[in-house]
């Protein structure tokens, strides 16, 4: 029998602070001249957007970005004072808390600045902040080029009128994951252009910003005034092309661990989880995990993903099912409350969730966001 503690949980996200601080002082660092913004979009890609935003700022990011509005304003109501910028709004959307709650609110297109000047009309509370997305070339959101001089003319008219202020000028890469990317040089090309063309209408924005995390790694000419790091500040590389997270500095900040569920002796031939899609091969130990799709474990990882359970790396067998999964033990004795570890920093040699992503078909950063929220996430290093 391996007596490791028993684990009073069925499932649970550590979160290292102490980790995710040493990754925001490692991009710093490799940023010199441009600030650091902590991307905590998605609820900080499953980590947890509030004490992952306060542990950035802790070490050193001076922004913060989220998508949505609401998960801005989320975090102002949590007491996070610093520039926060979001990006992703739709007709409608809240404009006038934004502007009194002093968020740097995204711009893509004619509506949207015609939304932000009305908000300001009414809220009097100052100039809203805006900054102007330009699409060069992602082809995502952002202002086409062709549309560029009227969003900047429209955007100085109200700077005049004293509505808004354009803080910021910015885009984001299609394939700044992709070493030596044709798109990359195009993209920065049309960048300095379309910026260009904004500073000289009259525009002087305070920080202009076009690197997401593969970007701030690897491409120092993209860095400007502001990095917009994400999937770095949680320790996972952004793409295996680009190196191990080890490799680039970084520290995985989530381990995801599970307290085995049962452990029995069946004999060979025995049909495992639904479908039968795994059968054994002889007489084994079953070790069930209690965490499925519905905690974010991706079913397409069924038959391969890997978990490190009684100090082996084993695999899930069969299909992973909504609450649970399979290991074959192979007729070790694994005690049940035994800590299975399906990803971590690796350090007692589990798996990453770069290792997931790849047993999935997916990127590393589907893994992280997808964990459920029946997975309760434990703060560790904490600082007040
Ligand atoms: C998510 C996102 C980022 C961060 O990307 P990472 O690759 O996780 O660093 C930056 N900018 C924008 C616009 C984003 O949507």
């Amino acid at each position: 029998m391996n007596r490791t503690p028993i684990t009073p949980f069925r499932a649970r996200a550590e979160i290292d602070l102490a980790a995710l601080r040493a990754n925001v002082r490692s991009l710093d660092a490799r940023t010199p001249g441009a600030a650091v913004m902590a991307v905590v979009k998605a609820d900080g890609y499953g980590h947890g957007a509030v004490p992952c935003a306060r542990a950035a700022l802790q070490a050193g990011a001076t922004w913060i970005g989220t998508a949505t509005p609401h998960e801005a304003l989320a975090l102002r109501e949590a007491g996070i004072e610093a520039p926060l910028l979001c990006w992703l709004w739709t007709p409608g959307g809240p404009w006038r808390e934004g502007i009194e709650a002093g968020l740097d609110m995204s711009v893509s297109g004619m509506w949207a600045l015609t939304e932000v000047i009305a908000a300001a009309r009414e809220a009097n509370a100052g100039p809203a902040r805006i900054q102007l997305k330009a699409d060069t070339g992602l082809g995502r959101n952002g202002c086409q080029p062709a549309d560029w001089p009227e969003l900047v003319a429209a955007a100085l008219a109200a700077e005049a009128e004293g509505t808004v202020k354009v803080t910021g000028v910015w885009s984001h890469f299609a394939c700044a994951d992709e070493p030596g990317h044709p798109s990359i040089p195009l993209q920065l090309d049309a960048f300095r252009e379309m910026l260009g063309y904004a500073e000289k209408a009259g525009l002087d924005p305070e920080v202009r910003h076009m690197a997401n995390s593969p970007a701030a790694l690897t491409l120092p000419a993209t860095h400007f005034d502001l990095v917009r790091t994400g999937i770095a500040v949680y320790g996972i590389s952004p793409a295996p092309e680009l190196g191990t997270h080890t490799e680039l500095g970084l520290r995985p900040v989530m381990t995801l661990t599970a307290s085995v569920a049962l452990v029995k002796n069946v004999p060979a031939g025995h049909g495992v989880s639904y479908g039968h899609h795994y059968i054994t091969p002889g007489e084994t130990t079953l070790g069930l995990i209690p965490i499925g799709y519905a905690d974010g474990v991706p079913r397409h990882a069924s038959g391969r993903g890997p978990v490190l359970v009684g100090g082996e790396r084993r695999t899930v067998a069969g299909r992973v099912a909504m609450d649970q999964f399979v290991v074959d033990l192979g007729g070790q004795k694994v005690q049940e409350g035994a800590e299975a570890v399906l990803f971590g920093p690796g350090d007692r040699g589990e798996p990453s969730a770069e290792d997931w992503a790849e047993a999935a078909g997916t990127i590393a950063y589907e893994i992280v966001t997808r964990i459920g929220k029946r997975v309760p996430r434990v703060y560790l290093n904490e600082k007040p």
